[in-house]
C-alpha cells in the first residue's frame, strides 16, 4: 500500500497511515445473488497516535467486472461503521451519559425524530445543571445560560439560528414536545446541532484549557 495522510476523527490529531496501522481483508460473493459477483473489503485504520490508538472501519461493496475490480467505479456500496456516523466524535472531557444520549440521539434520529428530540432535550438539561449547576426547568435555565453564561459570539449565533427557524427550535427548548406535533428530522437536526455547540463550549473546551496548562513546556 502507498502511505497516506490522514486525520483521526476522533482525537483531531494529523498523521500518516502506513502498513503498520493499515488492515484490510476482502471477501468475494458469487453463490449466484442477483447481478455479478461482490467484492466486499474491510479496511481499518488504526491512529498512529500513542495516545488514542482508536480505529475507523469502513466496509465497501465492488461490483466485480474482471479487471478493474477494487476501483471506485465499480463500487456499489460504502459504509462507515465506525466512527459512528453522523456524530461528532471530538468530545473528549465530556461525561459518559451525557455522551451517550447524544449518540443515540443522532443514531436514532431518522428512526425516531421523536425520540432523538426527547434525548437531545435531555442532553440540554444535564449540561445546563451539570456544568452550570442551573438546576431549573430548560425553558427557564437555557435563557439565562445563553444571556450570561456562553460566549457572546457563541449565544449571537444560536439567538440568530432560533430567528432563522422560525422560533420552533426555541419553543422545543422552553416547552418540549408535544404529543400532538409532529416531528421532522430536519427540526431535530437543529437540536441536535445545539447539543454539539453546547459541548464543545463546556466541557470540551475546558478539557482543551486543562490540558494545556497541564502539559510541561517543550524545552
Ligand atoms: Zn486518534
Amino acid at each position: 500500500m502507498n502511505p497516506f495522510k490522514w486525520h483521526c476523527p476522533y482525537c483531531n490529531c494529523f498523521g500518516v497511515v502506513t502498513e503498520t496501522n493499515f488492515y484490510q481483508t476482502q471477501t468475494t460473493l458469487d453463490k449466484g445473488q442477483d447481478g455479478p459477483p461482490r467484492i466486499i473489503t474491510m479496511e481499518f485504520v488504526i491512529c498512529p497516535n500513542p495516545e488514542c490508538r482508536r480505529f475507523t472501519f469502513k466496509v465497501t461493496m465492488y461490483l466485480s467486472k474482471g479487471r478493474n475490480e477494487g476501483e471506485p467505479e465499480n463500487r456499489e456500496f460504502q459504509w462507515t461503521l465506525l466512527p459512528l456516523s453522523g456524530c461528532e466524535q471530538y468530545f473528549e472531557g465530556v461525561p459518559a451519559l451525557i455522551l451517550a444520549d447524544y449518540q443515540e440521539a443522532v443514531r436514532i434520529l431518522t428512526l425516531s425524530p421523536r425520540s432523538a428530540a426527547l434525548l437531545a432535550r435531555k442532553c440540554l438539561q444535564n449540561i445546563l445543571a451539570d456544568f452550570f449547576k442551573i438546576a431549573k426547568p430548560l425553558g427557564k435555565a437555557f435563557p439565562i445560560v445563553l444571556k450570561s453564561r456562553l460566549d457572546p459570539v457563541i449565544a449571537a449565533g444560536i439567538t440568530a439560528r432560533f430567528q432563522k427557524e422560525g422560533r420552533r427550535l426555541e419553543e422545543f427548548i422552553k416547552q418540549g414536545l408535544s404529543l400532538a406535533s409532529a416531528v421532522k428530522p430536519e427540526e431535530v437536526r437543529e437540536l441536535i446541532w445545539l447539543v454539539e455547540i453546547l459541548l464543545r463550549e463546556t466541557y470540551v473546551s475546558k478539557y482543551e484549557k486543562l490540558k494545556q496548562v497541564q502539559e510541561p513546556p517543550q524545552s
